[in-house]
């Protein structure tokens, strides 16, 4: 990294006052030739490869809080490819090319830890799919192993493999170029590359309404006032229904609370990801030490940003059953994100039937992993007016014409 120890020593003695501000603190033009709503990680990414692969710069991203407090910041950071159909393989594989080279891309530690994603399969039909799943990666180039109950156990010492349990274990396949990223440092990263390039990041500058003359959008009011612009690309996860309905585009999204928690941190004794799709629980270790473990979707669609306590409880009732080591452990914060989730659970990329504005949303439960791919390929949609090759199957026009891209099995655990 650039940033040299002598720097940290000279701040840490200066007690932090001197770090320079890692963006601009923009004020809005009043004209943009792109304007991206929503600063998460994917509208900061469409803003930094719009800058570096299209040069576009004159391009604002707003923001209604700070950035990446949004699904991005709250996120349990799980990054994989291991898809089955073809589409989607290709369009997460090229985010995981990504992940491996971004801290030097955004000279940005984003603390990408390729630790492995296991899948476990407690049945026969799950046993199936993941031989299934493994044979159409195989044949996608993508890396992955299937793994007996034996091997698993090697690669999990903790996990109780008792065959007397409700579900005892069939096998599990595993990807070892996945695993986690911090994900404010993706925000960050992106945030501060996308800037140093001329993008303006306007933070606190919620998008209220968009404006349309003769079918094409021309002008986003916000908070701040209004901005004109050339091209609007919507990236606003939990809230794309909401800032679609500004245009009178209807998304086919239902948009739910989804939770995580946190245990107290303890030192190193979980080196990798894993899921239990049946058992119902995955789990990380955090580098501070907290056990990461992610949660189902509420039952209902909602706003608020808190889930239901009836998850949570089922979440630690799975996570014993795989691991009743953990039953002392205290668990110490847990929050929810709102996820927009289509009827395929694939995402959304490209045109609507606004001429000049573009959507980026649907990604459900399971987009961070996506973020640099996103990002690459919204920017090539809204640069050309046309999607990429990797996006162009994900149109809002599959739900009308019912090629669909059924993911749902994708899902870490059943959201
Ligand atoms: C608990 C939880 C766990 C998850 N775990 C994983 C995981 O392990 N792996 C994985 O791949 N994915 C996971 N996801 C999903 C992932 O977080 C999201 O798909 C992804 O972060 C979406 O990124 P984004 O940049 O589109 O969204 P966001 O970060 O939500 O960005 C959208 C932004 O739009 C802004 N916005 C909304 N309305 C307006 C407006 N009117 N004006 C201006 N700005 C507006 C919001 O404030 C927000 O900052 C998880 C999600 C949750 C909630």
């Amino acid at each position: 990294m650039r940033y040299s120890l002598f720097n940290l020593a000279r701040n840490a003695l200066s007690c932090h006052r001197r770090w320079p501000r890692a963006w601009r603190a923009a004020a809005p033009r009043k004209s943009y030739d792109v304007v991206i709503v929503g600063g998460g990680g994917h509208g900061l990414a469409t803003a930094y490869y719009l800058a570096k692969n299209h040069g576009i710069r004159n391009v604002a991203v707003l923001e209604k809080g700070p950035i990446g407090l949004g699904n991005t910041g709250r996120n349990t950071t799980v990054v994989r490819s291991n898809y089955m159909w073809d589409d989607s393989a290709h369009l997460y594989e090229h985010a995981l090319k990504l992940w491996e080279g971004l801290s030097e891309e955004l000279n940005f530690n984003t603390m990408f830890s390729q630790r492995g994603v296991l899948n476990l399969a407690f049945t026969r039909h799950e046993l199936n799919e993941m031989e299934r799943r493994a044979s159409a990666m195989h044949l996608n180039g993508i890396d992955c192993e299937l793994l007996t109950p034996a091997e698993v156990k090697r690669w999990v010492p903790l996990i109780d493999l008792n065959q007397d349990s409700r579900y005892p274990l069939l096998g599990g396949i595993v990807q070892r170029r996945g695993g986690n990223a911090r994900h404010d440092a993706v925000a960050w990263g992106y945030a501060r590359a996308a800037s140093a390039l001329g993008v303006d990041i306007i933070e606190n500058c919620a998008v209220t309404g968009i404006r349309c003359e003769a079918g094409r959008v021309t002008a986003v009011e916000t908070s701040l006032g209004e901005i004109s612009a050339g091209r609007v690309g919507v990236v606003a996860a939990g809230h794309s229904g909401v800032v679609m309905g500004m245009a009178g585009v209807k998304l086919p999204v239902q948009s739910y609370p989804l939770q995580a928690l946190v245990s107290e941190p303890v030192k190193p004794v979980f080196h990798t990801v894993l899921m239990a799709g049946l058992v119902h629980v995955y789990l990380s270790q955090s580098d501070k030490g907290e056990l990461v473990i992610g949660a189902a979707r509420d039952g209902y669609v909602s706003y608020a940003q808190r889930g239901s306590f009836n998850l949570i409880e089922e979440q630690l009732r799975a996570l014993l059953e795989l691991f009743p080591t953990f039953s002392r452990l205290r668990m110490m914060r847990q929050w929810a994100g709102i996820v927009d989730c289509t009827p395929d659970a694939s995402p959304v990329i490209g045109k609507t039937p606004v001429d000049n504005l573009f959507v980026n949303c649907g990604w459900g439960t399971g987009g961070f992993k996506a973020t640099p791919g996103s990002g690459w390929v919204f920017a090539h949609t809204l640069a050309n007016g046309e999607p990429h090759a990797l996006n162009k199957n994900f149109s809002l026009e599959r739900f009308a014409s019912g090629r669909l891209i059924d993911e749902a099995a994708a899902a870490g655990v059943a959201h």
